[in-house]
């Protein structure tokens, strides 16, 4: 099987360049990051914003996800429940960081990841995915831009869906940033062996394309 891991930053690209080359090279393509938020859309209509190591026990205790593809569009179902119109919402987005560094949280989606990995040749996109979901993955990339050219980015996607402002928007990415690079499970760092991409002044082009050159070039 061809893997392809791909980590970053919030609004750092990754997923719409996860996209294209999935598209380019006839992969299919895993969102990690849409599963542990379907687990915390689940989580919060069980148990509320506040998160506790007891209550995260209780919801792992009995937590089936499971993937399908209605075309290119992944869904993710908990416990049977489709949380796809919920799970881009930005307080699931702060409450998401807060549930991922549990270790028996993360677990669980390891084994989800890493059949998909088995099965099909794919990219699969999230924050740990070089260093402890697929370490042999065939080609890591790590994908970073500046945190306000991240800001505008996911500023540009959900301004039109939510009511937000650009400055929660870059609040809640640095508390983000910050939950994400600080835990102790997992957390957000490049892979020894990944290839550091900054698409800061980059367009979607043209990190494809550098993309395709490193993967056609081994
Ligand atoms: O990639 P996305 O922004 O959708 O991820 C939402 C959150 O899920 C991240 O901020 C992070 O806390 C968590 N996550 C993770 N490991 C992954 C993917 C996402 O901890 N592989």
């Amino acid at each position: 099987m061809l893997n392809i891991a791909i980590d970053g930053y919030v609004g750092s690209g990754k997923s719409t360049l996860a996209h294209e080359l999935a598209k380019k090279m006839n992969l299919k393509v895993l969102d990690t990051g849409a599963i542990y938020r379907s687990i915390t859309c689940f989580y919060q209509e069980k148990f509320g914003n506040l998160v506790s190591s007891d209550l995260v026990e209780e919801l792992v205790k009995n937590l089936e996800v499971e993937i399908e593809f209605k075309g290119d569009s992944q869904i993710v179902f908990v416990n049977g429940k489709d949380y796809t119109n919920k799970i881009r919402q930005e307080e699931i987005s702060i409450l998401t960081s807060l549930l991922a560094p549990y270790l028996s949280v993360r677990e669980k989606v390891l084994s989800v990841q890493r059949k998909f990995a088995k099965d099909y040749n794919c990219v699969i996109e999230g924050r740990d995915i070089g260093t402890v979901v697929l370490p042999k993955a065939n080609f890591k990339f790590f994908v970073t831009a500046s945190e306000q050219t991240r800001a505008q980015r996911r500023y540009s996607q959900i301004k039109d869906k939510q009511k937000v402002t650009f400055d929660q928007i870059l609040q809640d990415l640095q508390q983000r940033d910050y939950n994400d690079t600080h835990r102790k499970v997992a957390p957000l760092v490049p892979a020894k062996d990944a290839i550091i991409l900054d698409t800061t002044d980059l367009t979607l082009g043209q990190t494809v394309e550098k993309c395709l050159e490193i993967i056609k070039g081994k």
